[in-house]
C-alpha cells in the first residue's frame, strides 16, 4: 500500500532500495541471522550504491532527501532483504549520525559524517548503560577534563553495531547531576582506554551486533564534542523522536512482510480438503492483521509528514511507536498461528519475526517511557 505521503522520488529511492537488499541481502539473510552477524564489507556496498547517504545532505556525501525518503527504503529493504537484523546493523549511521549533522562542527562533518555515508565507516549511539536506559538524566559514564582531552570512565550496554564500528557517539556526564550535566563525544576505535567489553546474545536481530562498552580513562579530543559543554540532553531527545518514527516504521514493515508470508501459506496450505483462506477464521485473521497495518501505516505517515513540515512531534512520535510496536506484535504472533507447527520452526521466516518484533516495546525508549512522553506532551 505505502505511505501517503510518497510520490515519484520515493518509488524511485523503493526501486533502488529493492534492488540493492535483493542483490546483496536476500539471498544470504538467513545465514547471516543464524551467524549472528553480517560481513562488515556490506557497509561499503551499501555506501557506494548511495543507501546509507539516503535522508542525509549531498554536501556531506548524502543523496539528500528527509526522513520521509529514509522510512521508505528502509521499509524496501525490510521486504526485499528479508533479515531485519542486518538493516537494522546496516542502519546504526541513522541514530549515530544525526547529532553531529545538526550540531557538529565542518570539520567533524567531513571526518566523522562523510565516511560513513561514503565508505560505509561504522558509526554506534552509546546512551544506555548497565545501570539503566529509561532515566537519560541519570547516566554516570563520566568525562572529566584534562587540557585538550577528556577522561572517560563507565560502560554502556545494549550497543547496536558496538563490537565493531569505528565511533560510538556516546552521551557522558562532563557537568553535575541530571539532564543538565551531559555532553556527547565521537570516541573513536582504537582509543586507549575504550574496549567492547563483551558481545551480547539476544532474542532476536541476530544478524545485528550488540555490545557492552568499557571505558577506563579513555581520553578523548575535547575536538570530539559535539556542541556546547554539557548541553547534548535536548539533542539527545531530538535524536529520540526520530528513531521512535524509525522504529515505529520498522514496525510496519515488518508487520507487511509477516501478512504477505501469511496469505501466500494460507493460500498453498490445505487442511479439511481446502486451502486455509477457504476458512473465514483464516480470512478473518488476515482481515484483522491488514487492517491493524494499515492503521499504524497511517499514524506514522501523519507524524512523519508533520516532522518532514518542521512541527515539534515528540508526543506524536511516541504514540506512533506504541501504536505500530503493539500492531507488529499482534500480526507476528497471528502469522506464527496461521503457519501452525512450520511457525515454531526456525526454518520459518514468521519465526524470526516473531522474535525480531519483541525489541519494539523495549528499543529506542520503552512502552512505558513512551507513555511517559505522551502523558507529558498532553499536559497531564
Ligand atoms: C537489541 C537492542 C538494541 C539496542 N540498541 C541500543 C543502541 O544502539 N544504543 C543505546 O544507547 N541503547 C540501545 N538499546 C537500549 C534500549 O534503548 C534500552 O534497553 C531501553 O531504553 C530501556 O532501558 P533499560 O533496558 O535499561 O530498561 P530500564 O530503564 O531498566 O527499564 C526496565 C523496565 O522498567 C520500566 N520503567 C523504567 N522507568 C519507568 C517509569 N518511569 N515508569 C514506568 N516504567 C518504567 C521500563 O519501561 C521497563 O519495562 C538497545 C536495546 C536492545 C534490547
Amino acid at each position: 500500500m505505502g505511505y501517503l505521503f510518497e510520490t515519484e522520488e520515493h518509488a524511485a529511492i523503493r526501486e533502488t532500495a529493492r534492488k540493492f537488499s535483493q542483490a546483496h541481502i536476500a539471498p544470504h539473510g538467513a545465514q547471516w541471522e543464524e551467524d549472528e552477524e553480517f560481513p562488515a564489507a556490506l557497509y561499503a556496498t551499501a555506501a557506494k550504491a548511495g543507501i546509507l547517504g539516503i535522508g542525509y545532505p549531498e554536501q556531506m556525501g548524502g543523496q539528500g532527501g528527509d526522513l520521509s525518503h529514509v522510512i521508505v527504503a528502509c521499509e524496501e529493504m525490510i521486504l526485499a532483504g528479508r533479515s531485519v537484523g542486518t538493516v537494522v546493523g546496516l542502519g546504526t549511521h541513522g541514530i549515530a549520525l544525526p547529532p553531529i549533522v545538526r550540531f557538529g562542527t565542518p570539520e567533524q562533518h567531513t571526518r566523522f559524517v562523510v565516511p560513513c555515508l561514503t565508505e560505509g565507516k561504522i558509526s554506534a549511539l552509546g546512551i544506555t548503560e548497565p545501570g539503566g536506559g529509561s532515566d537519560v538524566a541519570a547516566l554516570t559514564t563520566r568525562a572529566v577534563r584534562d587540557g585538550d582531552h577528556y577522561v572517560v570512565t563507565g560502560a554502556k550496554t545494549f550497543i547496536t553495531s558496538g563490537t565493531r564500528a569505528d565511533f560510538v557517539t556516546t552521551a557522558v556526564r562532563t557537568g553535575g547531576e541530571g539532564h543538565g550535566g551531559i555532553s556527547l563525544l565521537v570516541i573513536e576505535k582504537g582509543t586507549p582506554g575504550f574496549e567492547v567489553s563483551k558481545k551480547l546474545k539476544k532474542t532476536g536481530w541476530w544478524a545485528s551486533d550488540t555490545a557492552e562498552l568499557h571505558f577506563d580513562g579513555a581520553r578523548v579530543p575535547v575536538a570530539n564534542r559535539i556542541g556546547a559543554e554539557s548541553t547534548a540532553f535536548p539533542m539527545i531527545m531530538m535524536n529520540f523522536a526520530s528513531e521512535r518514527l524509525f522504529l515505529a516504521a520498522q514496525c510496519v514493515a515488518i508487520a507487511e512482510l509477516a501478512y504477505r508470508e501469511s496469505i501466500q501459506y494460507a493460500r498453498e496450505r490445505n487442511a479439511f480438503g481446502k486451502p486455509l483462506t477457504g476458512f473465514q477464521v483464516t480470512r478473518h485473521k488476515l482481515a484483522d492483521m491488514a487492517s491493524r497495518i494499515a492503521a499504524a501505516r497511517a499514524l506514522t505517515s501523519e507524524v512523519v509528514t508533520r516532522t518532514v513540515r518542521g512541527e515539534m512531534v515528540a508526543g506524536q512520535a511516541a504514540m506512533a511507536k506504541n501504536v505500530a510496536t503493539d500492531m507488529c506484535s499482534f500480526v507476528c504472533d497471528q502469522a506464527v498461528q496461521i503457519h501452525g507447527g512450520y511457525g515454531y520452526m526456525r526454518e520459518t521466516l514468521v519465526e524470526r519475526l516473531y522474535r525480531d518484533a519483541r525489541l519494539y516495546p523495549i528499543g529506542g525508549g520503552t512502552r512505558e517511557i513512551m507513555n511517559e512522553v505522551i502523558a507529558k506532551t498532553e499536559g497531564y
